[in-house]
């Protein structure tokens, strides 16, 4: 097959032991790669009703058909794994440069099972993979993880690490990779808590095999047609990074605040793109082969932090530590976002969960005695000392490390009204009430309250009639299969959405016919988007996700937005139950969010 490896490795990491299976043309076509062969895969390998601590979760590593072509942002991988936040099935991408080593090992897809008896890494190359000790690593920083074992395994390795978070087994810890000065992260769902579980510190790629393209010259043709309107509607980002969103979206009364008291955020401008370079900038970053360059790096020139360099917070994080605690402090924000990166945590899930924290302090459901540092709205002080606690589940850090659900389930019989959270995964930085298109894309997500399930960004444009619910679940529906096989393919989301298309159309067509030389059409391409959104809430159905699932945060149902221009938006909960009748129509589910036999029969499920 062109653009593909043509194999999966399954590793167990309680014996070692790994195995080659081919990945044939058929599931290819079927599911594409990366989000679409790990759903399947999921599906199909973890027990149903097991814990996401249990040794028979396996975590997948997945690349796609496009992954180290010339496709801008091409250089896109997931891990993917049952969530110990949500309980379901969630993936969660990244780039650099391990996604196309990954890929140059000839592996489509790594599964790892089991447990290991002390900590390791696992090192992956052409041949197979082997479990290596990794006990000297065990405490250590991503950044320092991953340097370590550049140094042990050769500078062509690149190598993908979970921090303290991920050994602590705390619910929303990340992975980092790290590859000359761009930082990568995977960041949601928990899934370097996952990794942990399995006493895997890392995971190293090597390898040397080229990804065969079918149609070089139609490939060609189509990244020349995209080139120009890429780099126009990728100038913001590779000047500002997605701070630039800050701005425009707080401009929409759009920007959560004091967990979500508020959609507007006073000080918005000192922690938004413009500013933040002006003030910080120290140079770009990319991933491999990236002409973009969204990331920046930062450094404090002066000042009680002068002399620290670190990855530019990204929007979502910004949101997250910043409005929706109160704090305006942009170094304060740079220093817990890279906090964060180094101890393996996500950000959106931390700060949201700490708002929660802020507000029941407020409301006396938390005493500083319990918390154990002081802490309420813009303390930034306590939010560094708090995130440091939560990635070794020290003092009131165990708490945290549960997440902003489980966390305020054991705080107040009516905690859980206050938190940010679907299907117990925090929600970022793009409104739930502001954006109807969301309201009931969070509410259906298989990941909860995740940007990437339905995307925000053609809700932003001012032709789109973001308060209506008229359209909104066909929207969803559509946006989801769009994400599907952008992850499956993998892509990254900005050079897609930029240079290719906000929905499955053409472009993405010929992309997939020029790489793999399939008569691929656009109404394919649409199916197997539905495809991998149904084989997701398959797995979520298994794990007892129904209707009553499909539900948002309470006070996006029940508090309206307060002032600012969404002043009174809000989704109340019999407009979600007209949405979700919509919703399970189109996708040919019963009514209780159950995908009907005939219907999977016709997506070949
Ligand atoms: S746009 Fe940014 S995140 Fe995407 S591939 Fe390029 S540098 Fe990486």
């Amino acid at each position: 097959m062109k653009g593909y490896g043509g194999r999966i490795l399954f590793v167990d990491c309680t014996t070692g032991a790994s195995r080659v299976e081919a990945l044939g043309e058929t599931p290819a076509r079927a599911l594409l790669g990366g989000n679409g062969l790990a759903a399947r895969l999921l599906y199909d390998h973890v027990p149903a009703g097991i814990d996401a601590f249990n040794p028979r979760n396996a975590v997948v590593f997945a690349v796609g058909p496009i992954t180290d072509t010339t496709v801008p942002g091409n250089s896109r991988a997931l891990v993917a794994a049952k969530s110990p936040l949500t309980g379901l099935f969630f993936d969660s991408t990244f780039g650099g440069r391990f996604p196309a080593t990954l890929k140059r090992t000839g592996f489509d897809a790594v599964v790892l099972t089991g447990r290991a008896a002390a900590p390791s890494y696992v090192v992956v190359d052409e041949t197979g993979a082997r479990v290596a000790p990794a006990a000297a690593l065990w405490g250590r920083s991503t950044r320092d993880t991953v340097n370590a074992l550049l140094a042990a395994e050769g500078g062509d390795a690149d190598a993908i690490a979970i921090g303290p978070a991920g050994e602590h087994r705390v619910r929303f810890a990340a992975l980092a990779h790290y590859w000359k000065n761009r930082e990568a992260v995977s960041g949601r769902g928990g899934l370097g808590a996952v990794l942990g579980s399995k006493n895997v510190k890392a995971v190293v790629v090597k390898g040397a095999r080229k990804t065969e393209v079918a149609d070089a010259a139609a490939l060609k043709a189509l990244l020349e047609e995209v080139r120009e309107p890429l780099k126009k509607g990728t100038a913001a980002l590779s000047t500002f990074g997605t701070p630039f969103l800050v701005g425009p979206i707080n401009a929409l009364g759009a920007l959560g605040s004091y967990n979500l008291r508020r959609e507007v955020f006073e000080q918005a401008r000192v922690i938004g793109g413009e500013e933040m370079k002006a003030h910080y900038h120290d140079r770009d970053t990319t991933c491999l082969k990236c002409p973009v360059a969204c990331g920046k790096q930062y450094a404090i020139k002066e000042g009680e932090f002068a002399g620290t360099k670190a990855k530019m917070p990204e929007y979502e994080s910004i949101f997250a530590l910043g409005p929706m605690l109160g704090i305006a402090e942009p170094e304060a924000l740079i220093l817990a976002n890279d906090l964060c990166d180094l101890l393996g945590l996500d950000t959106i899930s931390m700060g949201v969960t700490l708002a929660f924290v802020c507000e029941a302090l407020e409301r006396g459901w938390l005493s500083e005695k319990d918390v154990g540092v002081p802490f309420g709205w813009g303390d930034w002080r306590g939010m560094l000392k708090l995130v440091e606690m939560t990635a070794r589940r020290e003092g009131f850090g165990d708490r945290l490390a549960e997440g902003a659900w489980r966390l305020a389930e054991s705080v107040h019989s009516e905690g859980t009204k206050l938190v940010y959270a679907v299907k117990r995964l925090e929600l970022p930085a793009h409104s739930a009430r502001a954006l109807k298109g969301l309201s009931i894309g969070y509410a259906t997500a298989t990941r909860g309250g995740s940007h990437h399930d339905t995307r925000p960004t053609p809700q932003y444009a001012p032709t789109f009639d973001r308060r209506s619910t008229a359209d909104k679940p066909a929207f969803a529906a559509r946006s989801q299969h769009f994400t599907a096989v952008g992850d499956s393919l993998v892509m990254c989301r900005f050079t897609s959405e930029r240079g290719f298309g906000l929905f499955i159309d053409e472009p993405y067509a010929r992309m997939v016919r020029a790489v793999t030389g399939w008569d691929v059409s656009v109404a394919e391409l649409e199916s197997i988007g539905e495809r991998i959104v149904n084989l997701e809430r398959l797995f979520n159905v298994r794990e007892g996700v129904r209707r009553a699932a499909d539900v948002l945060p309470w006070k996006v149902m029940h508090e309206p937005i307060p002032d600012g221009p969404s002043a009174g938006m809000h989704c109340p909960p019999d407009e979600l139950a007209a949405m979700l009748d919509a919703y399970y129509a189109l996708r040919g589910w019963d009514p209780d969010g159950v995908p009907t036999a005939a219907h999977l029969a016709r997506l070949g499920l």
